[in-house]
């Protein structure tokens, strides 16, 4: 009898778990950085080859991340995975461990701020960055040459939701032999098809929807195990990426729910979404769910769903300042895929340092709030914001 695999909920609740001699039921807290052997020539032999159950150092590997490592690889579609210390730690060390002087990267423009700083940081180092729309496969397509070495963007854009296509993106880049690294935090690991749609490595800050209670800070990066474990893991153990085990824990038991919240989450989302739609005090809502939104065939083919955030502008920063101040079920704050809706506006926290150039660019109007929503009530957060925005 042939084996059926088994679905993502199975997986996310099994997969992975490495039971100690006692037999626990709930996956293990491994919290200690070192390993004893046996013998000399047991720690001799493991500094040579260390096996993949194996383990020396947590800044090398641990128990309990590799749990998280082996669940979310399997959940991702990938070979194997390396949890770190933040999102940040992932997006660095993904581009920082293969990238040299005279590399080509092209990067959609449309980023986190820190992740432009990544690269800032790279182009100082000799890389050569192209910036492009994301969402214009003409400029992708001028941009990518024959030595271009990979290319970075992130699937949904933040806070303005725009989708880019994974597949075009990554049939330019792969025609010249670029690596395609995708930042595919808005999308999550349910929604996420990006390694069928051809991307090659996939980054996550899992302190977003996996951690999903805005605890911990983790990361990680997703990708063949040629890629993870030989030119990832070498900077990331070296340089200090690792994740903390306790962190590596709470994501590891993330990963249970996470197909539960996030589906809430985006059901709610897409009802707030549409409730919005015909408020007097909201000029635009920017919603991936919606029909009206500029890359909705692309989303329905490449996500299935809207998604958990929402961003909706209000006209201008006094209206958006007023509407937050009188919001009470939503939390002014900056996270994002927490069970508690947050807040957040764009243009004078997350997005503050850009220029107000680059900030309209990049359609970050001053009236632009970015709303995270939980797991609350789908009324009660539109009670609320309705009486926030009257
Ligand atoms: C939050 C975020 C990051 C950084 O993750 P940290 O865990 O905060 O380091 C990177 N990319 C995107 C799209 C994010 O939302």
């Amino acid at each position: 009898m042939s084996q059926k695999p088994l679905h993502p909920r199975t997986r996310a609740v099994h997969h992975g778990i490495r039971r100690s001699q006692y037999g626990e039921m709930a996956e293990a807290l491994f919290l200690t950085q070192g390993f004893s052997y046996d013998s000399a020539e047991q720690a001799e032999a493991r500094f040579i080859k260390t096996g993949p159950d194996e383990f020396i150092y947590a800044r090398y590997g641990n128990p309990t991340s590799r749990m998280f490592e082996d669940r979310i690889a399997d959940l991702e579609g990938t070979e194997d995975a390396f949890a770190t210390a933040s999102g940040m730690a992932a997006v660095n060390g993904a581009l920082m461990c293969f990238a040299k002087p005279g590399d080509h990267i092209v990067s959609s423009k449309a980023l986190f701020g820190s992740c432009l700083y990544v690269l800032d940081v790279l182009a100082r180092f000799g890389v050569e960055v192209s910036y492009v729309d994301g969402t214009d496969l003409e400029q992708w397509r001028a941009a990518i040459r024959p030595d271009t070495r990979a290319v970075f963007f992130e699937s949904v854009s933040n806070p303005t939701l725009e989708v880019i296509d994974v597949a075009a993106v990554a049939d330019l880049a792969h025609a010249v032999g670029a690596l395609v690294v995708v930042d595919n935090v808005f999308v999550t690991p349910v929604y996420s098809r990006a390694v069928e749609q051809g991307a090659d490595v996939v980054v996550y800050s899992s302190t977003k929807h996996i951690d999903g209670a805005g605890r911990c800070l983790g990361g990680v990066i997703c990708g063949t195990r040629q890629f993870v474990r030989e030119t990832a893991e070498p900077y990331l153990k070296h340089t200090g990426a690792a994740i903390s085990p306790f962190n590596a824990w709470i994501m590891l038991n993330g990963l249970t729910t996470l197909e539960l919240r996030v589906r809430a989450q985006s059901d709610t989302a897409m009802t707030v979404a549409r409730g919005l739609q015909d408020h007097p005090g909201v000029e635009k809502v920017i919603y991936p769910g919606l029909p009206d939104h500029p890359q909705y065939d692309l989303v329905q083919r490449q996500i299935g769903s809207g998604g958990t955030m929402i961003a909706v502008d209000v006209g201008s920063k006094d209206a958006a300042f007023a509407a937050m101040n009188r919001m009470k079920i939503f939390q002014i704050s900056n996270n994002l895929g927490d069970a508690k809706s947050i807040v957040t506006h764009p243009a004078t926290t997350t997005h503050q340092r850009l220029s107000p150039e680059v900030r309209a660019e990049l359609g970050i109007t001053p009236g632009l709030l970015r709303l995270s929503i939980g797991l609350e009530d789908a009324d009660d957060l539109l009670d609320d914001l309705r009486q926030a925005l009257a």
